[in-house]
């Protein structure tokens, strides 16, 4: 399958429609999920890289990606103060990838709290907007 540049994270790169971002530098961008399956559920993409997934993308753009993740992985960690962390990352509809711009999932656990279903139920944009600056205030 050949990248769709039309994919719905490339125009949230190109700013073509909105995103609650949280983190940007020249080669990534993090963002709030829109159907988070737990409060402080953040995406982070490649800007740059046009892959689909694992194992299309570029060793620099992987690169720089996943140490990203890790940096706002730390920041949900101190904002929200889950009992744990998942960082997630599909490959192929079979696997539940829904979006084919590789990105990885930070997703908060809470004890005793079960996830939400993955990729349903829309969160207010208010909300989002809220823990979007919780976690920019802890980077
Ligand atoms: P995947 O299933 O491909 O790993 O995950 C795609 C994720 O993107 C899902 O968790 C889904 O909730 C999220 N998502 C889908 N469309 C949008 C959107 O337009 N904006 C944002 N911020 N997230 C989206």
């Amino acid at each position: 399958m050949a990248y769709d540049t039309n994919n719905i994270f490339a125009k949230i790169v190109r700013g073509e429609i909105p995103a609650v971002k949280v983190y940007e530098d020249a080669q990534t961008l993090a963002f709030m999920d829109v159907m988070p399956q737990s409060d402080g559920h953040t995406l982070i993409i490649p800007k740059l890289a046009q892959a689909e997934n694992f194992f299309d993308i570029d060793a620099a753009s992987l690169t720089s990606v996943i140490l990203t993740t890790q940096k706002i992985a730390k920041a949900v960690d101190a904002a929200f103060r889950p009992d744990g962390i998942r960082i997630i990352q599909f490959n192929r509809p079979a696997a539940g990838q829904t979006v084919f711009h590789i990105h990885f999932h930070v997703v908060p656990c809470y004890d005793g709290v079960e996830l939400k279903s993955h990729a349903r139920g829309m969160t207010d944009k208010a909300v989002l907007a809220e823990h979007a600056e919780r976690i920019k205030a802890r980077l």
